[in-house]
């Protein structure tokens, strides 16, 4: 059993089978402000269940195993590909990044509302399984301010920065794809206003037949 195994919990038996949770996707490029808008979500709604991804990439500073992803060696992850493990799963920047299928199917079929924070190649995958899903793109105001957040974080090197940003050039040209587009120019106003959104949804249960 892996970790994930056992971890959708708190959900009611009479429920199952008969409600989905919603499934809600934040993408943002790099640096764009997601993870602190993820965490906002989590904090404000107890009962999402955030799906940790998982990683090839090594963790930064303060990044904690389980926490913030598992993080595993490349040949883990590529013999997951070939188990079917994946819900989906994208290369970014050089590095593989998965959600757990198992943990997705349970969680929603638990009831429960569920979190993904995932880029573009990967929402598009899991809308192509889980076309209801409620999708938000965390647009920066201007690619330079992407710049300055990124160089800010002190995190990457230049050439890293670089291939960030070019990413995120693309990414952006893609957020079409996405139910909602949220500026993301002041945090606070960002976060309240996909709170807001996500409220709508998490109050109203989805009733599956
Ligand atoms: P970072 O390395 O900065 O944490 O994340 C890099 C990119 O990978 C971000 O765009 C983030 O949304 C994306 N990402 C994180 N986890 C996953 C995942 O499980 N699947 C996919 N497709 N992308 C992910």
């Amino acid at each position: 059993m892996n970790e994930h195994e056992s971890r959708p919990s708190g959900s009611n038996s009479k429920e199952i089978n008969s409600r989905q949770g919603h499934l809600f996707i934040i993408s943002a490029p790099s640096g764009g402000g997601k993870t602190t808008l993820s965490k906002a979500v989590v904090n404000r709604f107890k009962d999402i269940l955030y799906s940790v991804s998982y990683t090839t990439r090594s963790p930064r500073n303060s990044e904690q195993d389980g926490v913030d992803y598992y993080f595993i060696q490349k040949k883990d992850f590529e013999e997951r590909i070939e188990s079917g493990y994946w819900a989906e799963w994208a290369e970014v920047h050089g590095n593989y990044y998965g959600t757990s299928a198992e943990f997705l199917e349970k969680g929603l079929a638990s009831g429960r509302d569920m979190l993904l924070d995932i880029d573009v190649q990967g929402t598009i995958q899991i809308l192509g399984n889980y076309p209801d899903s409620i999708t938000f793109f965390i647009m920066p105001p201007s690619l330079e301010t992407l710049r300055k957040r990124l160089e800010m974080r002190r995190t990457e090197s230049r050439t890293t920065i670089e291939r960030r940003l070019l990413t995120a050039e693309k990414e952006m040209a893609q957020k079409d794809l996405y139910r909602y587009i949220i500026v993301n120019d002041q945090l606070s106003v960002s976060i309240e206003k996909l709170v807001a959104i996500i409220e709508k949804y998490h109050y109203k249960k989805k009733i599956i037949p």
